[in-house]
């Protein structure tokens, strides 16, 4: 295997640990991979389901929404079924203008969440924001729950970006309004920490985050961010989009800071196609932090482009049955081999590299391009074990790659001999 350690990610910036649950964000624990529903919370069945489907996907907390009396009645029995179900991952409580009072008037709700979340751009205007945002900060301290400052540039604090604004006109060469709405991001999450810090709440309770749909406005706000504070930071390109574009925004962004070392926790906020999969954005999630060796989730299907070489859509099919079968496997081979998602499985459409990076691969296997003989050679650790013929490639590999699995992963403590072992805790 691969070792990254000498052009790897720059060490992990040096964070407050927050403990949300049993989760731990920041500090050495790993970066952690968040989601957020879309179901009405006070529709309780919907929200399990969807829960369970975030978190069986590997979301490790999960967010919902706490906008009205009956969302905030609905918070415990949702946690009462998720543990029934055996469903132990920590709930979080989106509230924006009405916490102060949703929180007051349903005390099991705050007891059943394991963190509130805070946009300081909407608790309150005037003299009100201060004394809804200490309410808030009240209820965290006495449930003894952390809380996620949140500032978000579509509700920023429109009191403080004017102030801040005029303070840059009144400047002999004022900076460029783009600067000043990104430095009141930030100045909206470290004022709102420090208040949050004054009414007793502890510096390892708060996590920040600032999230903009720009990718160099994030890249800048959040290095800005991360000098100026040891928070633990959650990062997220808020608003990415749908479909691709939304992934390589969130990816593009994202990279950029965690390379630097950047983000203790991650939310991809993709927006799902009408009735798509919310689990997407925990699959990508997942991937983003994989693909630049930091954790390790789920083996991982190397696969060529295809070319005029390859003879049919076979090549395809079984790179995308094998990926998909490899995931369906995970909520058992986690707890039955351990270390099994450091696994690289290679699927080549030919001999031009299939031999090359099967042996790189644990197993990999080169399809027959056009022209070459009907055969599909195997590499297990490098060495040529057999060669596959006839219809039942794509089972017979299946059966190879699960034998393995069982051979090298049965009993083993977590073998770390993947890229990501080198970084994980970098
Ligand atoms: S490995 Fe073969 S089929 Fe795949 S892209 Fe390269 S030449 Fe084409």
């Amino acid at each position: 295997m691969k070792c990254y350690a000498d052009h790897g990610p720059a060490p992990r910036r040096k964070s407050r640990p927050v403990r949300v649950g049993h989760v731990a964000i920041g500090g050495d624990a790993p970066i952690v991979v968040q989601s957020m529903t879309n179901t009405d919370t006070a529709d309780v069945a919907a929200t399990v389901r969807q829960v369970a489907e975030l978190a069986r996907a590997g979301s490790e907390i999960v967010r919902v929404t706490v906008n009205n009396a009956e969302a905030a009645a609905a918070v415990p029995l949702i946690r009462e079924r998720l543990d029934a179900a055996g469903v132990n991952v920590p709930l979080v409580g989106d509230f924006h203008f009405n916490g102060h009072r949703l929180l007051a008037q349903h005390p099991a709700c705050a007891e059943a969440l394991a963190k509130l979340r805070i946009n300081p751009g909407n608790v309150g205007r005037g003299a009100k924001r201060d004394e809804q945002f200490a309410t808030l900060i009240e209820f965290a301290c006495r449930y003894g729950k952390p809380v996620r400052i949140g500032v978000n540039w579509g509700s920023l604090d429109p009191e403080l970006l004017a102030r801040m604004m005029d303070e840059n006109a009144r400047q002999a060469q004022p900076e460029d309004s783009a600067v000043v709405t990104r430095s009141a991001l930030v100045a909206s999450a470290l004022d709102s920490a420090r208040q949050a810090e004054a009414l007793g709440l502890a510096r390892d309770a708060i996590v920040l985050s600032c999230k903009v749909s720009g990718v160099q406005d994030l890249i800048a706000v959040y290095r800005d961010l991360a000098a100026r504070c040891d928070y633990a930071l959650h990062l997220g390109l808020t608003e990415a989009g749908m479909g691709s574009k939304g992934i390589v925004a969130s990816t593009g962004a994202l990279a950029v800071l965690l390379q630097e070392g950047i983000g203790d926790t991650i939310r991809i906020s993709l927006t799902p196609e009408p009735g798509g999969d919310r689990t997407r954005e925990v699959v990508v999630a997942q991937e983003i932090l994989q693909t630049l060796g930091l954790r390790s989730f789920a083996p991982m299907v190397i696969a060529c482009p295809g070319c005029g070489r390859t003879t049919s859509t076979y090549f395809q099919e079984l790179a995308d049955r094998i990926q998909s079968w490899l995931r369906e496997q995970m909520p058992q081979w986690r707890g039955r081999y351990p270390g099994v998602e450091n696994m690289h499985v290679a699927v080549m459409g030919c001999v031009v590299n299939g031999p090359g990076e099967s042996k790189h691969a644990n197993v990999g296997i080169s399809l027959p391009g056009s022209g070459e003989n009907p055969v599909a050679p195997v590499y297990v650790d490098g060495a040529k074990t057999v060669t596959l013929k006839g219809d039942q490639i794509a089972a017979d590999f299946q059966r190879i790659v699960e034998q393995y699995v069982i051979d090298k992963y049965t009993g083993t403590a977590a073998r770390d001999d993947s890229p990501a072992a080198d970084t994980a805790h970098a």
